[in-house]
């Protein structure tokens, strides 16, 4: 039996695929792949890494990684 669409388990974020599909990557505009096992979302093009918390995607581009 496959889980109700309703069903959230606790502590594995889920992102609605609405959000997601208007979201791009703030750094470089790509597009994010959403991994729900890990909780982060990844910009297809320049491999950003966002987390996800309380169901809500960070997009904060941090300055430090030059
Ligand atoms: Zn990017």
């Amino acid at each position: 039996m496959l889980p109700s669409r309703k069903t959230r388990r606790k502590g594995r974020p889920m992102v609605k695929q609405e959000l997601l599909d208007i979201l791009c990557c703030p750094k470089c505009k790509g597009d994010l792949a959403y991994k729900p096992a890990d909780g982060t979302l990844t910009c297809k093009k320049c491999g950003k890494v966002y987390k996800v918390k309380d169901d809500i995607p960070i997009m904060l581009v941090e300055e430090d990684e030059r």
